[in-house]
């Protein structure tokens, strides 16, 4: 064991409550008595059934998802529902459909440009020429009337921007959100979304789940030439077990679920997330020797890149960063810079360690 404790501000995947893998370790090889560790159960056994029961159970009761939602766990990561989401929902128009999306950022971006594959896409807004630093107001977006579908990126990992509404839209077109990087970190309304989605690796657990929410009505319209396996309505009729589920991931999203219950819920967390968030853009903005260049009122919780002024100190930064234990700080190669991502694992004392090597590192 270290003495400093570590602190690790990945992007994802991504830190994972402490308890939770210390648990796992301890279930590693004998769940519950039953002499198997979870990674060898059969999937249609009766323990991983009671395991997959609770963690939709949990996670439906942490969400307050409506009962007219189904809640899938599928494989393919967020890149995966770049392209079964138009390969299930593109079949509720006549062909050529539209799709109707906001580039609010890198992953919306590669959203959009998958789509185009099976269907039309309008761009209705674009963050793009201010470099990616808001949302662009609802009233410049130039929706189509009889759209697919509206997709969304409520929080952008890399450019760090999160949405603080949920758009209004017309009620026979679904709004499909990608929420990979802050899903369970806010309180949301699910019924305001015809699907929800997200890659596991940021705040739910481990790479490799995916989670899907959608409404049930939307099932019903996939295109002929969707896969079998990613066919939402096929998925959810066999439980998210129509081919083996990620079995150890659905485990640990579950034992994450479980602890989120027992911090108090989204609710709590949320609290927890505006405080943390609130510490660390503080610091930044103290004076100009970092700089984080997003509109305040639509700067992320989960994900704060930022730059030094003087770039030339970025690796020196660096270096002192991974000495007191804050590791996993260097920005996405695309954009440059630093990022500290502050998901709901990540303690207040990693943000107030950080915070503290912020000023100690600006000479304050
Ligand atoms: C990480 C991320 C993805 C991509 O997830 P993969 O599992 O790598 O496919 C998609 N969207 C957002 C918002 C993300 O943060």
């Amino acid at each position: 064991m270290t003495a400093t404790p570590i602190f690790n501000f990945s992007a994802g995947p991504a830190v994972l409550p402490r308890e939770v893998l210390q648990q796992a370790a301890s279930e590693m090889l004998d769940w519950h008595g039953s002499g198997m560790s979870v990674m060898e159960m059969s999937h249609r056994g009766p323990e991983f059934i009671s395991i997959y029961k609770q963690a939709v159970a949990d996670l439906r009761e942490l969400l307050n998802v409506p009962p007219n939602y189904k809640i899938l766990f599928q494989q393919g990561g967020g890149l995966g529902q770049n392209a079964i989401v138009p390969l299930n929902l593109a079949g509720r128009r006549a062909q050529p459909a539209t799709i109707d999306f906001v580039h609010t950022g890198s992953w919306s971006g590669k959203s959009l440009k998958e789509a185009a594959r099976y269907a039309n896409v309008n761009v209705a807004a674009s963050a793009k020429d201010n470099g990616f630093t808001a949302v662009p107001p609802q009233a410049s977006w130039k929706l189509t009337q009889d759209a697919a579908y509206l997709h969304i990126c409520t929080n952008e990992t890399i450019d760090g921007v999160e949405y603080n509404f949920v758009p209004e839209v017309s009620a026979d077109v679904p709004i499909v959100a990608d929420m990979s990087s802050h899903i369970l970190s806010r309180v949301i309304d699910v019924s305001r979304y015809g699907v929800i989605f997200a890659g596991a690796q940021k705040n739910i657990g481990p790479a490799g789940l995916t989670l899907v929410i959608v409404r049930e009505d939307l099932l019903e319209h996939a295109l002929p030439i969707c896969p079998s396996a990613f066919h939402w309505k096929t998925v959810a009729e066999h439980e998210s077990m129509y081919n083996t589920p990620p079995t150890y991931a659905i485990y640990i999203a579950g034992l994450v679920f479980d602890w989120l219950k027992r911090q108090g819920g989204v609710a709590a967390m949320e609290q927890r997330n505006i405080e943390k968030a609130r510490l660390l853009y503080e610091a930044l903005d103290a004076d100009d020797f970092y700089q984080n260049r997003v509109a305040k009122e639509y700067r992320s919780r989960m994900n704060v890149p930022f730059y030094l002024r003087d770039e030339s100190l970025n690796e020196q930064f660096l270096a002192g960063a991974k000495a007191r234990g804050l590791l996993q700080l260097k920005g996405h190669k695309s954009v440059g810079g630093m990022r500290a991502s502050i998901y709901n694992a990540m303690p207040i004392e990693g943000v107030q360690a950080l915070v503290d090597y912020l000023n100690e590192f600006a000479g304050r």
